[in-house]
């Protein structure tokens, strides 16, 4: 996957880049991030990429020009370096979607994602004409998209075919089957007067298995029973969802 990303601040990625997972996937070449700073395509001679608003008001709006340009030219490089050549191009803005584990695995999926981090007021409203999907990261305002990018990255390269090794698997995530994930535990088994469950320390992988799906029912319905609504449920989980309470009260 090729994901390129419109910024301003090119050097706040350095970090994120160059750590743990997303550094991998991309030493494995399962990922390829390209950095692109749109004031290097803004043609005036001070490099201007925004501008006072239409109408007045505070603050700055950036400018269609150099986004557009950067944009014609990712689209370049992504013909260039993937196969279809077609790359879905999300614009970051608080008015989006919300960012959700669904859409993060939905992208993964993209051969090419182009991301484009807005910065100062906002954008010119233009710009929305050439983006794919409006995404934001949640009901809060960050002073520019770049946070915002970093955390799909994330979450989407995670999801790659091979970025995780099998002991590092996404399949009991949060989110991933709509339930929050079961506690875990590691050595030693008793520390502070707090012990590790008997169970996991039974060796009985069924027993296991069904205590840890019981947890995360039992979990998600205290924190997130909003989440229910859309996880597949056996028999069986309905029996402990009942026992609990949370279909009487549903
Ligand atoms: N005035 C804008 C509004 O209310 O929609 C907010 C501008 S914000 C200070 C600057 C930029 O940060 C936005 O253009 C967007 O790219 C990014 N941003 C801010 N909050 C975000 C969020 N929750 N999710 C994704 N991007 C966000």
């Amino acid at each position: 996957m090729l994901i390129q990303i419109l910024t301003l601040f090119p050097q706040m990625f350095t970090g994120v880049l160059e750590s743990s997972i997303l550094k991998r996937a991309q030493e494995q070449n399962l990922v390829k991030f390209e950095l692109i700073n749109f004031r290097d395509f803004a043609t005036d001679k001070h490099h201007m990429v925004d501008d006072t608003p239409y109408g007045g008001g505070s603050g700055m709006v950036l400018k269609p020009e150099p986004i557009f340009r950067a944009l014609q030219y990712a689209h370049q490089q992504n013909r260039q370096q993937t196969e279809r050549g077609k790359a879905k191009v999300i614009l970051l803005t608080p008015q989006g979607k919300v960012f959700k584990q669904e859409i993060a695995r939905e992208l993964a999926t993209a051969e090419g994602l182009i991301m484009i981090c807005g910065h100062y007021e906002g954008f010119d409203e233009r710009i929305r004409s050439w983006v794919d999907l409006e995404l934001s990261i949640g009901d809060y305002v960050l002073t520019g998209g770049e946070p915002a990018a970093m955390v799909v990255s994330d979450a989407v390269v995670r999801l790659i075919p091979g970025v995780l090794g099998s002991s590092e698997s996404a399949q009991h995530d949060s989110f991933s089957e709509y339930l929050l994930d079961f506690p875990q535990y590691t050595r030693p088994v008793e520390f502070e007067g707090m012990r590790v469950p008997d169970i996991l320390l039974s060796g009985h992988h069924a027993m296991i298995e069904a205590w840890r799906r019981e947890q995360a029912l039992i979990r998600t319905a205290k924190r997130r029973p909003d989440l229910l609504e859309n996880a597949p449920m056996s028999e069986e989980d309905l029996k402990i969802l009942k026992a609990i309470g949370e279909l009487n009260n549903g």
